[in-house]
């Protein structure tokens, strides 16, 4: 029987959902679509299937098939990033993140990492999360001024703290990193260094971004941001690593894998693996930046002044909205983003002055610098009458139809 059938309440919402995601314009800086492939790959039998431990170490029979997945997962993860071993197992980016911290800190150690609200994430010590509770978190962030990461506060607070390991990586930074910068503050000081490159593994992945498996004990990330996969997590590390890490995740942490997620992660870093998916990352970046300048000439600020990645952060006080305003506005007239806190900022996590916009996703759908102007146009004359129905009903019905000549792949 098909879900339709069996049970149509899920369905009749899942149905929603498609069409919300194929007439509306996806601007969440985290999110993307995946391929039809990959999802195919999740939505399969291997869902059925324990499959404790490693492949060729299993504590259950019938292994033979998926030990055959999660080695081409394996491998091709490290193919991709040049490592040395890979764990494919955590089932998102905060497992990953918790792999390594539980490898190499004991409760109460101290870790460095970048401040939420500079752009870090939860899994960055934030109080109420396991990261902040465990450890003792002293948080570096950005320069006032520039909106950059400010170097000699993280050689500062690293050679007074002496941290047992450095965190570099972000959700909110629209700037590439300069890993190797953080890998010499870490050497200098005795600090393991993990990279956690959630959010722009797909641009490391292109060869666009500067790769952290160069320089970084561990690298941690998502599969689902740039580098377009299912919703997972990774880790990469050296072989003198692997050992400790693996047992870690398991039976450290987790019990069975998903594996059919893990089959998802392997087309996932297949597909990277071709020539196209260079001219995709680039895109995104050529997108971003169209984007980032037609809101700029609009009035609105933008953190650091523009950005050289996928996202940018713009104060839309400077309009005179807040973050929540625009982003309600944004969301009636199709347009999906997420209100952000900006560095410095005034006012609450709850009800910050920015919002964050990501283009991803729209650039998988086969748009390019034009459009992505188009879609900067809008957001312009959304943000500068939000109350206005009229105008919100009458973007919604552009966008949907606009939005029409570029396919979501799966959606017909
Ligand atoms: C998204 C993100 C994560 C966590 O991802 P989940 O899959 O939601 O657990 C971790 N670190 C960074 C920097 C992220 O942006």
């Amino acid at each position: 029987m098909s879900l339709e059938q069996n049970d149509n309440a899920i369905w009749a919402s899942i149905q929603k959902e498609r069409v919300r995601q194929r007439d509306g314009l996806e601007l969440i800086a985290s999110e993307n679509y995946t391929s039809a492939a990959v999802m195919e790959a999740v939505g399969t039998v291997l869902t059925n299937k324990y499959a404790e431990g490693y492949p060729g170490r299993r504590y259950y029979g019938g292994c033979e098939f998926v030990d055959e997945i999660e080695d081409l997962a394996r491998q091709r993860a490290c193919e991709l990033f040049g490592a040395e071993h890979a764990n494919v197992q955590p089932h998102a980016g905060s497992q990953a993140n918790m792999s390594v911290y539980l490898t190499v800190l004991k409760p109460g150690d101290t870790y460095l990492a970048m401040d939420l609200a500079h752009g870090g994430h939860l899994t960055h010590g934030m109080h109420l999360n396991f990261s902040g509770q465990l450890y003792n978190v002293v948080h570096y962030g950005v320069r006032e001024d520039d909106h950059r990461i400010d170097f000699d506060h993280v050689a500062a607070l690293a050679r007074e703290h002496k941290p047992k390991l450095i965190v570099a990586g972000a959700s909110a930074y629209p700037r590439e990193i300069d890993h190797p910068k953080f890998a010499e503050i870490a050497r200098e000081v005795g600090a393991l260094f993990m990279v956690d490159m959630a959010h722009y593994a797909g641009l490391v992945a292109a060869g666009i971004h500067n790769n952290p498996v160069e320089v970084a004990d561990y690298v941690t990330s998502t599969s689902h941001k740039t580098l377009r996969g299912p919703r997972s997590g990774f880790v990469l590390t050296k072989e003198a690593n692997a050992r400790a890490l693996d047992r870690t995740v398991f039976p450290g942490m987790q019990g069975g894998p998903l594996m059919h997620v893990v089959a998802g992660k392997a087309v996932c870093f297949g597909e990277a693996l071709e020539p196209s998916f260079k001219e995709y990352a680039q895109q995104i970046i050529d997108n971003a930046q169209a984007l980032a300048e037609t809101l700029m000439a609009g009035g609105v600020k933008l953190a650091s002044g523009g950005t050289d990645n996928h996202l940018m952060l713009a104060d839309v006080t400077a309009i005179g909205l807040t973050g929540q305003i625009a982003e309600e506005a944004l969301d009636r007239a199709g347009i999906t983003v997420n209100k952000n806190m900006i560095p410095y900022d005034q006012r609450k996590p709850l009800d910050p002055s920015g919002i964050r916009i990501g283009t991803a996703a729209l650039t998988t759908r086969g748009m390019k610098q034009d459009e992505l102007r188009k879609v900067g146009g809008w957001i312009l004359e959304v943000l500068a009458a939000p109350e206005d129905e009229a105008i919100n009903n009458r973007v919604k019905a552009e966008i949907a139809e606009f939005a029409s000549d570029f396919p979501v792949p799966g959606i017909e």
